[in-house]
């Protein structure tokens, strides 16, 4: 029987294979344990599609990631395409993904899970236990704004120019995902912009705040000036619940508060898209690291920045909040256990490859079930 829960899984290069693997062992073990059924098919993006097809994603693929609930991707690019066409890069598979999907806002979640705390360049009581969640305007702003370009002045100097540029609907759609996203958690969103500099900033406070006041009066929020929030995140970042942002502070304060958590190899993250009709929103889901050429086909990734992005589709896209709790615990108990790929290795614990973390979260799946 077709289940109603569709998934595109797009593995891509490097270590992306080898991380999917892992996604679809945890997916066999909620079918398996939770009664729970996923359409799962799988397809090429990136390098790979280029080396078939010519181009890093085909209007084939991109027809199945608008029809599916979810897409999972692995990582795109590696040195054997570096050289390609700027045009076919395959980064731009990820950006026409990201662009026709319209997916406006990017989620990456910082959380510093106990075991890891001294993994971190902070004190540990000062990330021990960290949950906090950023959400990035991912569609819009100075990176896409016009008029942009370098131009040649008069007196023989050159001028760069990028425009930063919101409406009104670009900002208040993505605080509603900031409160809604909210709502399932402490119900505290900080806002970050610079009104103090600019006019844009001052739309994005008051149109951040219209939202608040109109539809979402249950959630406090905070207005902070970005450069300050920045400041906040390293000095005390527990004083934070999610906080939302343009696409270039976003950039900044999203790479700041992951570093506060250790390794690549731990962070996911979610693109969501605006709802339709039946309230479905688009969305792709990926771990925030590369294809890792380094290591690719050495079984020594560490998938759970793979898994843990495929717990944030299970909250989001399919409404199991509580077989992500589950995700995420197997991975926090694995982790109390002393189980380390490289990249999080440390003395004294457990070096494990990547099929070997895979049965290290498994069995600890069995073990939150029994
Ligand atoms: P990277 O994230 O692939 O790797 C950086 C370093 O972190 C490497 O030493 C790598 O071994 C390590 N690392 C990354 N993920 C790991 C994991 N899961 N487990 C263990 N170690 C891990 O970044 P890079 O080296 O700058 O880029 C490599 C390729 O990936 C390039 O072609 C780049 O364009 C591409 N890239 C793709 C994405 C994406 O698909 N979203 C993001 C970043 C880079």
């Amino acid at each position: 029987m077709a289940s109603n829960r569709s998934l595109l899984v797009l593995p891509g290069d490097g270590i992306g294979a080898e991380a999917m693997a892992e996604i679809r062992r945890v997916i066999g073990w909620l079918e398996t344990n939770r009664s729970l059924s996923f359409d799962l098919d799988e397809d090429l993006v990136g390098g790979c599609s280029i080396d078939a097809h010519g181009v890093p994603v085909t209007d084939a693929v991109m027809d199945k990631a608008m029809a599916v609930d979810a897409v999972l991707l692995g990582a795109v690019g590696g040195p054997k395409w570096d050289d390609v066409d700027f045009s076919i890069r395959p980064e731009q598979g990820l950006l026409r993904l990201r662009k026709e999907m319209e997916l406006f806002a990017n989620l990456r979640p910082a959380v510093c899970f106990e075991a890891l705390a001294d993994a971190s360049s902070l004190k540990r009581d000062v990330v021990a236990g960290l949950d906090i969640m950023i959400v990035r305007e991912l569609t819009g702003g100075v990176y896409f704004g016009e008029p942009r370009g370098i131009t040649d002045l008069p007196d023989g100097q050159r001028q760069g120019v990028n425009t930063q540029v919101y409406t009104t609907e670009e900002i208040r759609r993505v605080c509603r995902v900031a409160f809604d996203i909210a709502k399932a958690r402490d119900s505290r969103v900080t806002s970050a912009e610079k009104a103090n500099v600019m006019e844009s900033g001052i739309l994005w406070r008051e149109e951040a705040q219209w939202v608040h006041d109109n539809e979402y009066q249950d959630v406090e929020l905070s207005h902070m000036y970005a450069d300050n929030c920045a400041m906040q995140l390293v000095r005390w970042p527990k004083q934070f619940d999610v906080i939302v942002t343009d696409n270039l502070f976003g950039d900044i304060l999203s790479d700041a508060a992951a570093m506060l958590t250790g390794s690549l190899g731990m962070l996911p993250s979610a693109s969501l898209g605006g709802t339709d009709e039946n309230g479905k929103r688009k969305a792709m889901y990926e771990p925030v690291h590369g294809s890792a050429p380094d290591i690719a086909g050495q079984n020594k990734a560490n998938p759970i920045a793979s898994i843990m992005s495929f717990a944030m589709a299970l909250r989001y896209s399919f409404d199991l909040g509580d077989e992500a709790d589950l995700v995420e615990k197997a991975v926090e108990n694995v982790l109390a256990s002393g189980y380390r790929t490289g990249d999080i290795m440390q003395p004294g614990m457990t070096d494990v490859s990547t099929t070997g973390m895979g049965d290290a979260i498994l069995a600890a799946l069995d073990n939150l079930a029994a």
